[in-house]
């Protein structure tokens, strides 16, 4: 043999040589002790003892093979590495990765019960909000029956802050519902098309009284390389900008906080890549805290930070849900100076044909009156971007005064504080709007007996400020409809009274649903679960059923088909319920149920409902399951 032995045997792998004929002609005392294999047995990838079996071959099974032997009761893992030597003979050198294995298979298992117990506890998560839903549509139905009723002040005020407070619960719920459903992976986006000009304005609107109330400005702008319909999950995009919004809000006191969407040109097969940001001139993060408040119920170490209320998980539905949009959520921020969160997908798209703004009739020069920093320049970017090619920003009445007399055709954008002043600053243009909070509006008078010609409403529509700088707008109409404008319910719409069945095993929620419904004047009826719903309408007939799905004895499913099967096929049946799936809504349909409200329901939602599905009546498919 051409490998001295004496060095063999003192190696610390394990030696085996074969002769040309695969016979075994030298072990080494390590090769011995731990797989056995005798003098003279044959020994190759092929051949090998009977105690021992090949576990793997790797490289086409000739220069490295890993085996298993059984010796003394325990089995023994060796990896062999083949090389030939002179005369035929071949050297097997192996390695003992019996515990290295052993290891690996410890590690899997550890892997395997932590997803388990990660998968148990977002389980115990969905069951527990769903569970606190149910509570708490008492808690905040009963507070508004209440503050419909006469209080004092005294009783109004504890009254408001217990809503306060179960709406801040409620949204807690909903965040954990989010994450649960997030981290099981059971979220599916949806695709719808969506105007996206519409969605950044409909958010910006939402939060615009919060940041009223800091003197904060909100304000959106939308590129006009962004398509005017985006193929996407609406509700979600909404969530991700509501989310970050309301932080830039909280984490702001002077300055405001921008939605913008900016996009590269749209490729051949009409998809583009968009980039949506939200800015904030607020605290700002440290370097530090910047991945960390990403992570679930995580909030910045700043004792700044510290002050305001929340969960820490707000960030992390939002990064997570991005991710499943396909794209990453950065920031950028500079501590004191504010915060860009920021993220791009990649998004089908759709153009229509008219757009109000490429018209090409703006003033080329307009005066941007605010002693708000953000105000004036986020005005300006809509300005520009609707194609005014001067802008000049003046910070008092005065600066108005004079830019005024050297641009004798300007127009002039002038938000309340200063067109409030007394200088005869509207005189001075050729057009000249005053911008309004929505709470404002009632000084609108003052204002046009000041000469100014018309008002714009903040957080302002870049299409409203191209219509009134165009001339185009008709201006003793409002620029547009208020969200937060809701029917009166104590009027009812139809002046009939209507008889409706409520299947409800909670005592609080059926009281709740019964004032809510005899205060929109209609006539209603208890049944404690699902037979006796259907024993009700032995005795009597119903114009609607209000089903809750969980219930002792017969469950609202289960009682829904029991309607329909029994030839009660024209009434209208609507699901109350705390659970708040897309899979529940599709149960119901299937159940034979014409609409779906989830728990805590809102009392104006519920008597439009009814009074909408008795009114439009069953088809004889069914309707699609109202939201
Ligand atoms: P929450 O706002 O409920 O604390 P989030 O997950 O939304 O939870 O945010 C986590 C933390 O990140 C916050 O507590 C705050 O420290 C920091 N943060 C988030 N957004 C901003 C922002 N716009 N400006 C400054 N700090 C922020």
């Amino acid at each position: 043999m051409s490998v001295p032995t004496h060095v063999l045997d003192r190696l610390t792998l394990l030696a085996v040589v074969t002769d040309a004929e695969g016979n075994v002609s030298y072990t080494n005392p390590l090769a011995r002790n731990s797989v056995a294999i005798p003098l003279g047995e044959r020994f190759s990838p092929i051949a090998r003892p009977a105690h021992m079996r090949i576990v793997k071959s790797i490289s086409g099974a000739t220069d490295r093979f890993t085996t298993a032997a059984r010796v003394d009761g325990r089995t023994r893992l060796v990896e062999w590495t083949v090389s030939p030597l002179e005369r035929g003979d071949i050297l097997y050198t192996g390695l003992d990765v019996t515990r290295d294995r052993r290891s690996l298979a410890v590690l899997r298992e550890s892997a395997r019960s932590a997803k388990d117990a990660s998968q148990a506890k977002m389980r115990f998560l969905a069951t527990m909000s769903h569970e606190m839903r149910t509570p708490l549509n008492g808690i905040l139905g009963m507070t508004g029956l209440l503050l419909g009723t006469s209080l004092d002040s005294n009783q109004t005020t504890y009254a408001e802050a217990i809503r306060e407070s179960g709406q801040s619960l409620l949204a807690l719920i909903n965040d954990i519902l989010d994450f649960s459903k997030i981290e099981a992976g059971k979220l599916e986006l949806e695709k719808h098309p969506i105007d996206p000009r519409a969605l950044v304005q409909s958010v910006a609107e939402l939060l615009s009284p919060r940041a009223a109330q800091k003197g904060l400005e909100i304000s959106s702008f939308v590129s006009k390389d962004v398509a005017d319909r985006i193929m996407g999950d609406e509700t979600r995009l909404r969530q991700i900008l509501l989310n970050l919004g309301s932080n830039g809000v909280k984490f702001t006191e002077n300055g405001g906080v921008l939605f913008r969407i900016d996009a590269d040109a749209p490729t051949k097969d009409d998809t583009q890549t968009i980039t949506i940001s939200v800015v904030d001139t607020g605290i700002g993060i440290s370097e530090k805290d910047r991945t960390r408040i990403f992570e679930e119920f995580a909030q910045g170490d700043d004792t700044q930070t510290r002050n305001h209320e929340g969960t820490g998980l707000g960030l992390s539905i939002a990064r997570q849900l991005v991710d499943v949009m396909g794209g990453t959520l950065e920031i950028d921020s500079e501590p004191g100076k504010g915060s860009v969160f920021r993220f791009s997908i990649s998004v089908a798209t759709e153009t229509l044909d008219s757009c109000a703004m490429k018209q090409p009739l703006m003033p080329p020069t307009v005066i941007v009156a605010s002693d708000n920093e953000f105000l004036a320049d986020n005005l300006s970017l809509q300005l520009r971007e609707v194609g005014v090619r001067e802008i000049l920003i003046a910070r008092s009445a005065k600066d108005v005064l004079r830019l005024a007399s050297k641009h004798p055709g300007a127009a002039l954008l002038c938000d309340i504080k200063i067109a409030a002043s007394g200088e005869p600053v509207a005189a001075q243009c050729t057009k000249s709007f005053v911008l309004l909070s929505p709470t404002a509006r009632g000084r609108l008078e003052s204002f046009k007996r000041a000469g100014f010609d018309g008002y714009l409403i903040k957080p302002i529509r870049q299409l409203s400020l191209c219509e009134r700088l165009c001339g185009r707008a008709k201006q003793d109409r409002p620029t547009r409809l208020r969200l937060d404008t809701h029917p009166d319910t104590n009027k009812k719409g139809d002046n009939v009274t209507y008889r409706v069945l409520l299947a409800e095993d909670n005592q609080i929620n059926a009281v709740l649903a019964t004032a809510i419904v005899k205060r929109a004047g209609h006539h209603i009826d208890v049944a404690g679960n699902g037979r006796e719903a259907l024993e009700a309408f032995e005795h009597a007939h119903y114009d609607i059923v209000l089903m809750d799905m969980r219930m002792p004895e017969m469950d609202g499913l289960s009682a829904a088909k029991a309607l329909r099967e029994k030839g009660h096929t024209d009434v209208p049946i609507i699901a109350l319920t705390a659970n708040a799936s897309a899979d529940d809504r599709d149960a119901c349909k299937i159940a034979g149920m014409d609409g779906f409200l989830s728990k805590p329901f809102d009392p104006d939602e519920l008597i439009e409902k009814i009074e909408r599905l008795i009114r439009e009546g069953r088809t004889s498919t069914g309707h699609a399951l109202s939201q």
